[in-house]
C-alpha cells in the first residue's frame, strides 16, 4: 500500500502530463497540472496559421505545435496507445492504421475524458519559475495566468510536495550552422513553421536532416516543388544522388556552405541555386522556469545529471522529468515513467541511494563516451528503451 499520498504539479497536459496525472492519482496522490494553452494534448492540437508563406519571421522560435497539415503517425496506432486504454479506430474517425493528427488529438482528448483529468487541468496557466524551499522536500511554483475578466495576467504561488516536468520537446527549434548563411540571399525555414506545400510551387528547397520530418516534409514539397534536395549527415554515397521513385529529389551528404550568389554546396562537392533551406533538424530541451535548485543543466542537448533520463539525483524524487527520451515509442514509455515516478512518491518502490544514482549517471555517460556518442545522442534510446525503463 502507498504510504505517502503528495501534492504534485505536473507541467504540461500534452500526452505525457495526462498520463502523468493518472498515474499519480492512481497513485493517491492530488496532482494539479498546468497548461499554458487553451486545450489538452499538446503537439496534437493543430495551429493552421503557422502556414510557412504567410510567416513575416520564418526563424521561429518557439511553437505550440509543429504539424503540417497532413501529416499522419509514424507509428502503427497499435503502438500509440496507453497499455490499458487502446488507440482503438472508433466508427466515425480516422480508421487508419497510420492515422491523421487529428485522430491522435482525439484520442488524448477521450483518455482525458475516460480518466477524468480535464478537472485536474488549469487551462491557460504557464509556469513560469519552480525554486526548492529551504525545507528541501517541497517546491514553489510560479505561475501566470489571465486575470479574470480581463486580458492582463496575473502571477501566483503554489507550494506543491513535488513536481513532475512534462512540458514536451517540440517547440524549442534547433537550426543547422550553414558557413555563409548570412549573406546567401534565400529564404529559411524550420520544419515547425511548415503545414502546407503550395507555398514551395515551382521552388528549389533544399532539406536539412533525413528524420522522420525532414522525409515526410520533402515528398509533401515534391508534389510542387520544381526540385528538392535533402542533405543528410548519415547519407553514405560520396556523390549526390536521386532519389528511386521521384523526378524531383536528390540526396545529398551535409551541406558545406551556402554562397552570396544563391547556391548551397554540399560536402560531396555538388552545388544547386535554392530559393529555401528548410531546417528538419528537431529541437532543444528548455526549461525556463527551472532554477539552480533543480541541480540540472542542459548542454549540447543532454539534460544532466538525471537517473534514467527521468530523476536528477540530488532532489530525487521530489523532481522529476517524463517523456525526455528520443527515438522511442513515447505514450507506453510515458505511462511506464509516470507508473514509476508515482510509485517512488508514494514509497512503493524504491530508488537506489543518492549516490548509487551518481554513480550510475557516470558511468552511463562513460559508456556512451567510449562508444564515441556526442552529448546531444543521450536521451536517444533506440534499442535501449525496453532495458533501460523494464522494472527489475
Ligand atoms: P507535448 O505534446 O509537447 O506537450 C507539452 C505540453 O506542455 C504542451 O501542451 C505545452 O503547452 C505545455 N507546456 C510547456 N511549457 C509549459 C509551462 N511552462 N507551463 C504550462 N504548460 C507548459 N509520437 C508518436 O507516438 N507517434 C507519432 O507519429 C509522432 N509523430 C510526431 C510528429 C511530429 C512532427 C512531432 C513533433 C512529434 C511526433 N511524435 C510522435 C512525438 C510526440 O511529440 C509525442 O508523441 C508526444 O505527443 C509528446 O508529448 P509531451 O506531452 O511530451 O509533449
Amino acid at each position: 500500500m502507498p504510504s505517502r499520498s503528495l501534492r504534485v504539479a505536473v507541467i504540461g497536459a500534452g500526452a505525457a502530463g495526462l498520463v502523468a496525472a493518472r498515474e499519480l492519482r492512481r497513485e493517491g496522490h492530488a496532482p494539479v497540472v498546468f497548461e499554458r494553452t487553451d486545450g489538452v494534448g499538446g503537439t496534437w492540437v493543430y495551429e493552421a496559421d503557422a502556414d510557412a508563406s504567410a510567416s513575416p519571421e520564418p526563424l521561429v522560435t518557439q511553437r505550440r505545435s509543429n504539424l503540417d497539415a497532413s501529416l499522419r503517425t509514424n507509428l502503427p496506432r497499435e503502438c500509440m496507445g496507453f497499455l490499458d486504454f487502446p488507440f482503438v479506430a472508433g466508427p466515425d474517425g480516422d480508421t487508419r492504421r497510420f492515422p491523421g493528427h487529428a485522430e491522435v488529438l482525439r484520442y488524448l482528448q477521450s483518455f482525458a475524458r475516460r480518466f477524468d483529468l480535464d478537472g485536474l487541468v488549469r487551462l491557460e496557466t504557464e509556469v513560469v519559475r519552480v525554486s526548492r524551499e529551504t525545507s528541501g522536500t517541497s517546491w514553489r511554483v510560479r505561475y501566470s495566468r489571465k486575470a479574470s475578466g480581463s486580458e492582463k495576467r496575473e502571477t501566483d504561488e503554489e507550494v506543491f510536495d513535488a513536481v513532475v516536468i512534462c512540458n514536451g520537446h517540440y517547440s524549442q527549434p534547433h537550426f543547422a550552422d550553414v558557413a555563409g548563411v548570412d549573406a546567401w540571399p534565400g529564404k529559411q525555414l524550420h520544419s515547425t513553421s511548415y503545414r502546407v506545400p503550395e507555398p514551395f510551387h515551382g521552388q528549389v528547397v533544399v532539406v536539412i536532416g533525413c528524420g522522420p520530418s525532414g522525409t515526410d516534409i520533402s515528398r509533401d514539397i515534391a508534389g510542387v516543388a520544381k526540385e528538392v534536395h535533402l542533405a543528410s549527415r548519415w547519407s553514405l554515397s560520396a556523390t549526390s544522388e536521386k532519389l528511386p521513385g521521384h523526378a524531383n529529389m536528390w540526396l545529398h551528404s551535409e551541406i558545406d556552405r551556402a554562397q552570396e550568389d544563391g547556391s548551397v554546396v554540399f560536402h560531396d562537392g555538388s552545388r544547386v541555386k535554392a530559393d529555401v533551406i528548410m531546417h528538419c533538424t528537431g529541437y532543444k530541451y528548455n526549461f525556463p522556469f527551472l532554477t539552480n535548485d533543480a541541480t540540472v543543466s542542459v548542454d549540447d542537448n543532454c539534460v544532466d545529471p538525471l537517473y534514467k533520463h527521468v530523476f536528477p539525483p540530488q532532489v530525487a524524487p521530489r523532481l522529476s522529468f517524463i517523456g525526455l527520451p528520443l527515438k522511442v515509442v513515447p505514450f507506453p514509455l510515458f505511462e511506464l515513467q509516470s507508473h514509476w515516478v508515482a510509485g517512488v512518491l508514494s514509497g512503493r518502490f524504491k530508488l537506489p541511494s543518492k549516490d548509487e544514482m551518481v554513480r550510475d549517471v557516470t558511468a552511463f555517460h562513460s559508456r556512451l563516451a567510449a562508444r564515441g556518442w556526442p552529448r546531444r545522442y543521450t536521451h536517444r534510446l533506440r534499442d535501449r528503451e525496453v532495458r533501460e525503463i523494464r522494472p527489475k
